[in-house]
């Protein structure tokens, strides 16, 4: 298989399989996405916006105070990752497991006055997820009006 980028004068071509070539075009075209110097019109011109989104939807990792549970062995655990990540590896068994950009989000303020936001990968209708200053576990409901997890407090407040 080929893949080809070409303007009216220039032309770039490059062999491989369909896999590699698929991630390298996945590659490219997030490149561009994320390159701030290109402006929208450009952009459009060079991917069409569906496969564009649909990208950056998959490769575009998640960042900041992640808390996940493992899929193998169902350990769960809190971090924050500075950079985009896509997967994350369990502390307990070392499972490798996906991280997508449809997690949700928690909020939650702990008895001791902190507050904290989260992304998670757990689905189920409520957890507890502990305090990362004094490890107090805090009951978090999934809240289906505003899809995402609250503390108890928060859901009858508002
Ligand atoms: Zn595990
Ligand atoms: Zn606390």
């Amino acid at each position: 298989m080929k893949l080809t980028i070409s303007t009216s004068d220039r032309r770039f071509s490059i062999s491989g399989t369909e896999e590699q070539l698929k991630a390298l075009f996945c590659k490219l075209v997030s490149n561009i996405i994320f390159d701030k110097t290109v402006t929208i019109s450009q952009q459009i011109s060079v991917a069409d916006t569906q496969s564009a989104l649909a990208v950056k939807n998959q490769s575009f990792g998640v960042k900041g105070f992640l808390f996940v549970r493992c899929p193998k062995c169902g350990h769960e655990y809190g971090f924050c990752s500075k950079s985009p990540i896509t997967e994350a590896i369990c502390k307990e068994c070392g499972e490798k497991f996906l991280l997508t950009s449809k997690m949700t989000p928690v909020e939650f303020t702990c008895e001791c006055g902190h507050s904290f936001k989260y992304l998670t990968n757990i689905s189920d209708s409520e957890f507890d997820i502990p305090c990362l200053d004094c490890g107090t576990p805090n009951a978090v409901i999934f809240h289906k009006a505003d899809n995402q997890y609250k503390d108890v407090r928060r859901i009858h407040n508002a």
